[in-house]
């Protein structure tokens, strides 16, 4: 995993947080401005409630580790300005060991966003609609009252304690999970899925970088990447990420696996090849995804969205456009809460699995197989069967999870491989019989064309 930047710093002794009265009081408390945390801030603080959104991180390019492609349904979705873009694609290439594959269109079909400036256009939206933002702000602990939920938390800037008094606590720490599963990073759960990604954002030279401007370019198989995938995005002004992410268990074919830093540096020196490169920033997370999506989503006053509840998707990794639908999914619950039209969170779990865990439990299969049994002939058909398609196509199937537009593309090369199979005695026999005067020829002579 790579290592984290920390910003902790050791609490003062100080008196314990059942003695210190809430210090101000809000509707909802949320921890973690990523985009589920910032979305569910934007939405609650829009209807007039009073907000809390804290982030650990002084500021948030201190842990901006996500490659930020998106379709262009996210922007729209969510309101989002043209500032968070980083640059537009319409694209996407698939390279395996020993396949390539492009689909273009004419037409944009989404953004690489720009991770850091989405998540403070986030935060600035919740200042902006009357909420609150503590940045550089832990969360350390919570306990139920009569009243409310009494939440303890360290200001890391200010080296101090501060207690906060809501009605509702969001968890939306992503994969850390700090309030739902406190001190459970790094324990053994068999459902867990982790998977860590390291990315480099590079400068590099006008014509690499032409080559890459308006494409997403993702590597598969054991040459580029054994245990997952490598990709090229661009982010403008002549810089691209490129990264590599692995599933962390062992794969069934392939015996050795390198250090991430092996995979980028492989794909910038035999695929990307450019005349010269400069790198700006290394930044890298581990994801943990909960196999059939069997995380907790409630507790009391407590709720949980975004990779808290493993709403990334692990065959793809995208993750910031569901992690800011299930923050609308959860602010639903939340408002009946707070109005008293209900008096727990009964109920969200199951709309969470109405969005999610169809698709979801497919890509977790698909993702098993793929990452972790294929051999790389068989990732190589990846391209194969996906070669039919149009872009939108594609499109459909990796941003949607349409995966029953996949059958046709099976179909189709089921359909290539028999004609080419049935080709040869077909054409010999036709041969055959539209020259009658010509001699039989000799056993074990080829066939003509
Ligand atoms: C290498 C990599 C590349 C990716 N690329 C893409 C991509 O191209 N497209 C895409 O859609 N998705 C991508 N993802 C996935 C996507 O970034 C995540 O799914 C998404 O960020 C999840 O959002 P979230 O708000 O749930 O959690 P996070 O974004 O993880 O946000 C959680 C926040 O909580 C804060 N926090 C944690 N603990 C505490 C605490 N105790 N107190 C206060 N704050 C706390 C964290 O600092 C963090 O800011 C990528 C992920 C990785 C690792």
């Amino acid at each position: 995993m790579t290592p984290m930047p920390t910003e902790d710093i050791p609490l003062q002794a100080s008196t314990s947080a059942t003695e210190m009265a809430p210090e101000e009081t809000f509707d909802v408390v949320i921890v973690g401005a990523g985009p589920a945390g910032g979305q569910c801030g934007r939405v609650l603080a829009q209807q007039g409630y009073r907000v809390l959104l804290i982030e650990r991180f002084r500021d948030f390019y201190r842990n901006n580790f996500s490659s930020g492609g998106t379709p262009l349904e996210t922007l729209r979705r969510f309101d989002l300005p043209e500032t968070v873009v980083g640059s537009w694609w319409r694209q996407l290439e698939i390279v395996t060991s020993q396949k390539h594959g492009r689909w273009t269109s004419t037409q944009t079909q989404g953004a690489v966003l720009d991770f850091a400036r989405l998540r403070q256009f986030l935060a600035d939206e919740v200042t902006r609609l009357g909420g609150t933002v503590w940045m550089g702000c832990r969360y350390v602990s919570h306990h139920e009252t009569d009243g409310g939920v009494v939440i303890t938390l360290k200001d890391n800037l200010g080296q101090r304690q501060r207690v906060v008094q809501a009605q509702v606590l969001v968890d939306a720490t992503g994969p850390a999970r700090a309030v739902m599963e406190p001190g459970q990073l790094g324990k053994k759960d068999a459902n867990l899925l982790t998977g860590t990604g390291i990315e480099y954002l590079i400068r590099v030279d006008d014509d690499t970088y032409q080559r890459c401007a308006e494409s997403l370019v993702f590597l598969l198989g054991h040459r580029w990447i054994p245990r997952g995938y490598s990709w090229v995005f661009p982010m403008g002004d002549g810089q691209l990420k490129v990264g590599a992410g692995v599933v962390n268990r062992a794969h069934q074919v392939v015996a050795t696996v390198e250090p991430l830093k092996y995979y980028v540096e492989l794909l910038i020196r035999d695929y990307l090849q450019p005349s010269h490169y400069e790198v700006l920033d290394v930044h890298g997370e581990t994801l943990r995804y909960r196999l059939g999506l069997r995380d907790r989503y409630a507790d009391g006053r407590v709720i949980a969205i975004g990779d808290t509840v493993s709403t990334v998707n692990f065959l793809g990794g995208e993750g910031i456009r569901h992690a800011m639908v299930s923050a609308e999914i959860a602010q639903r619950f939340i408002v009946e809460r707070l109005k008293g039209t209900r008096t727990d969170f009964s109920g969200y779990r199951d709309a969470m699995h109405r969005q999610f865990l169809a698709p979801w439990t497919i890509s977790e299969r698909l993702a098993l197989k793929k990452y972790l049994a294929d051999s790389d002939r068989l990732v190589d058909k990846v391209v194969t069967y996906l070669a039919p398609f149009s872009l939108e196509e594609v499109v459909a199937i990796l941003f949607d999870y349409r995966f029953e537009k996949i059958s046709k593309g099976l179909g189709a090369y089921l359909r290539r491989r028999v004609r080419s199979v049935l080709r040869w005695p077909y054409r010999w026999v036709r041969r055959w019989f539209s020259r009658p005067s010509s001699p039989t020829p000799a056993p074990g002579n080829p066939p003509e064309g």
